[in-house]
């Protein structure tokens, strides 16, 4: 189960700081040199463990927990509160799918991540909202990729669009075409991924936002990968600029890095979480929900 490890540290500070009744300055500022610890055992970023860190000691300074009567219990509130915040708030987002003709969602990330399979939940997610989602497969260098994406298409009831080892942009051009004639009004273009990050990968990404206008550009990104995991998002952004993340195998064993960190280092919120590998393990991402889960 994830977060296990963040979630006992945290709770080891908690433990600690509710056995002294009462809190001076040191007290609080050894708890959050401890937590800032935890997180970054967790593999959150330096940078946001830190400014984590001085924002709830700002906060668990003043008043509301100096003259609590219990004030252990006001600095997890103030903890819980502020993981929301770095998540992205008491809301979910919600990907802006429009009314009125297509919206375009473009998947990329790298190979193994889980793209192909979260166009297809992502396929399911619409179909049972009443959408008429399409799946395009622009991953036109392996063919079983393009198999992968009809087979899971198929368990998921949405359509696939394939047009062989034809140029990524102009299938994805045909797509369109086809989705306007047959009346479906989201298309989902699983794209190509790499091991690393290339030129040649960020080229063909930019080459499709040429040739179609895309509304999200959505990065899969594996939470078990931690930091790399952001690093990966920061770089995707720099090149052709996401619009958000979903961020897969959060079953799996992930410390919780990718999670805490993704916001505040592309700036872009995590929209989606993949809980599984069937294709209903799909999750709108709940800042809230996933703060209270790391606190235990
Ligand atoms: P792609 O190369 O990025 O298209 O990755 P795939 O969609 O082929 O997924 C790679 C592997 O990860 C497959 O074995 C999937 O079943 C698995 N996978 C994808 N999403 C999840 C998830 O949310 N949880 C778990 N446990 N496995 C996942």
């Amino acid at each position: 189960m994830a977060f296990e490890s963040l979630t006992e540290r945290l709770n080891g500070v908690f433990k600690k700081l509710r056995g002294k009744g009462k809190l001076n300055e040191a007290d609080i500022k050894a708890a959050m040199r401890e937590v800032r610890m935890a997180l970054l055992e967790a593999d959150v970023n330096y940078k946001v463990a830190k400014d984590f860190c001085a924002q709830v000691s700002e906060r668990a300074m003043g008043q509301e927990v100096m003259e609590s009567l219990t004030p252990a219990q006001q600095v997890v509130k103030i903890v819980n509160e502020e993981l929301t915040k770095l998540m992205g708030g008491d809301e979910p987002q919600y990907l802006h799918i429009k009314n009125k003709g297509q919206t375009v969602l473009m998947m990329c990330g790298l190979q193994g991540n889980g793209k192909t399979t979260h166009a297809a939940k992502l396929g399911k997610y619409y179909r049972s909202q009443g959408r008429r989602p399409l799946l395009v497969a622009c991953d036109v260098y392996r063919p079983a990729a393009i198999q992968q994406l009809q087979i899971v298409g198929e368990q998921a009831g949405v359509p696939v669009f394939t047009m062989g080892t034809e140029k990524p942009e102009h299938i994805a051009q045909q797509a369109m075409a086809h989705a306007r004639d047959h009346g479906n009004d989201i298309v989902i273009l699983d794209t190509a991924g790499r091991l690393q990050i290339d030129d040649a990968l960020m080229d063909e990404l930019v080459r499709i936002k040429e040739a179609v206008e895309v509304d999200e550009t959505l990065l899969v990104v594996d939470a078990m990968a931690g930091q790399e995991a952001v690093n990966v998002a920061k770089t995707f952004n720099e090149k052709i600029g996401i619009t958000g993340v979903v961020l897969t195998k959060t079953d799996g064993d992930t410390r919780g890095g990718a999670a805490l960190s993704v916001l505040a280092v592309t700036g872009k919120p995590i929209y989606f979480q993949g809980t599984g590998e069937k294709l209903e393990d799909l999750e709108p991402f709940y800042p809230s929900r996933m703060a209270s889960r790391i606190l235990g």
